[in-house]
């Protein structure tokens, strides 16, 4: 047992777990922050970032770090089933960036992970957290490390564990595992007319799902399927996936002189965010180990940046007052209901909806057509608008009837 108490453990140094490190240890909390992997490390992902990910880190002071290691992208397409093309610009938002960046996560998450050092947490790799034991006076923190099975001490603990669904049963957190998503990707170079823009593709994908080209240079890209079929959950299904995808003619003509480059991954991703536990005894949840990922797009780098940041807000009234009872965490779980719980409702029947091809052609032709339908749902893919947007009746004329 070691005998520094810490005030927070943060389990987890994805974008999620240093984030809220990071702004744990920028109010003057003593801040240990843990992973299983030695950094840098990969995270199977389609490495893009919203707007609302540029957001957070902007506020974290590397958004140009992030830049200088990524590729910027400047629009997105959409290539519906049965052939209707969206093609826009990312819309002007109030306060957010109108740009997208892909950041290979080898390098995003050491980027965000070292700033969370330079405030002054403390940084554990090669330290799988095995166990969580709450008390009366803060919770043990029980791992397996190089040297062997050991225990750290702090007042609270931070899980941002990932789509890790047998640790958070472990821990006593799920009850129950939650039916993820799964995702593959592989990287490519030698790309031809590849654009500057993200790619959505619906082509030769097996619905519900989609496949993307996220550029991650001039002619390289980060390639990809997403599915949301439960008998597709085998990784060998989802490679043949997305080698059908890989036939189809736009990517033919994309790849036809192009190298694979590493291995093709895949990884699950959990979008249960809507039904999924926040909080536990000494414990809050932050990213992908509460849920939140877009069930529309699959995207959650930029939740689980936003909820490091809000679990950070919330300890700091729960240290102010010294009360750290499961009744006010369960402030935590209000607070993240009040931001994410009617948009990812309304993002899940959004989905139910997209993936039916001939709704989606007519949506996508509608928004080749008519410049604020396009907008709003550009806006609702990148999480900028709430879907209930389209509920507006001058947009759900413009829907129903075309005008
Ligand atoms: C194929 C694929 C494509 C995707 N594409 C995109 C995309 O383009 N854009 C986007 O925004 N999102 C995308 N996502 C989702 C995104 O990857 C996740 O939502 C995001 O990584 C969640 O961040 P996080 O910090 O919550 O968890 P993670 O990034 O998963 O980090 C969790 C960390 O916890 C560590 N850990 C787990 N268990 C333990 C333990 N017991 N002890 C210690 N450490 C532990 C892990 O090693 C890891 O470092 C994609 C996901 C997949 C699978």
């Amino acid at each position: 047992m070691h005998t520094t108490v810490f005030d927070v453990a943060v389990i987890g140094a994805g974008p999620g777990g240093s984030a809220a490190a990071y702004y744990l240890a920028r109010q003057g909390k003593k801040v240990l922050l843990m992973d299983k992997a030695s950094f840098p490390r990969d995270k199977t992902c389609g490495d893009g970032l919203t707007p609302r990910a540029l957001d957070v880190l902007d506020d974290m002071g590397i958004l140009a770090q992030a830049e200088a290691a990524g590729y910027r992208v400047n629009g997105l397409s959409v290539f519906a089933k049965r052939g209707a093309v969206l093609q826009s610009t990312i819309p002007k938002h109030p306060s957010l960036h109108d740009y997208l960046l892909v950041v290979p996560r080898l390098r995003l998450d050491d980027i965000v992970r070292r700033k969370a050092l330079e405030q002054g947490v403390t940084f554990q790799g090669d330290t799988r957290v095995t166990g969580l034991t709450p008390h009366a006076d803060g919770v043990d923190i029980h791992v397996q490390a190089s040297g062997g099975p050991d225990t750290y001490r702090a007042q609270m603990a931070v899980v941002a564990a990932g789509a890790n669904m047998s640790f958070l049963r472990e821990i006593g957190i799920l009850r129950h595992t939650p039916r993820p998503i799964v995702a593959v990707r592989a990287y490519y170079e030698g790309l031809q007319g590849l654009g500057d823009h993200i790619q959505a593709h619906f082509e030769q994908v097996p619905m519900p799902g989609y496949g993307w080209v996220f550029p991650t240079g001039k002619d390289s890209a980060n390639i990809g399927l997403g599915m949301w079929r439960d008998q597709a959950s085998a990784p060998e299904s989802l490679r043949a996936a997305l080698a059908h995808f890989l036939q189809a003619p736009r990517m033919q003509a994309l790849l036809q002189n192009a190298t694979q480059v590493g291995a093709v991954k895949s990884y699950p991703l959990r979008i249960d965010f809507t039904t999924a536990p926040t909080f536990g005894e000494r414990v809050l949840l932050v990213g992908e180990s509460a849920g939140l990922v877009s069930p529309l797009t699959g995207e959650g780098i930029d939740f689980a940046l936003e909820t490091g940041k809000l679990a950070a807000e919330f300890l700091h009234g729960v240290f102010a007052h010294g009360d750290f009872s499961r009744a006010v965490l369960a402030g935590y779980d209000r607070l993240l209901r009040s931001h994410f719980q009617s948009m990812f409702t309304f993002l899940g029947y959004l989905r139910k909806v997209y993936v039916n091809p001939l709704l989606m052609d007519r949506i996508i032709r509608l928004c080749e057509r008519i410049p604020d339908v396009r907008h709003l749902f550009v806006s609702i893919l990148l999480s900028q608008q709430h879907p209930a947007a389209l509920l507006r009746p001058g947009i759900l004329r413009k829907v129903l009837i075309g005008v």
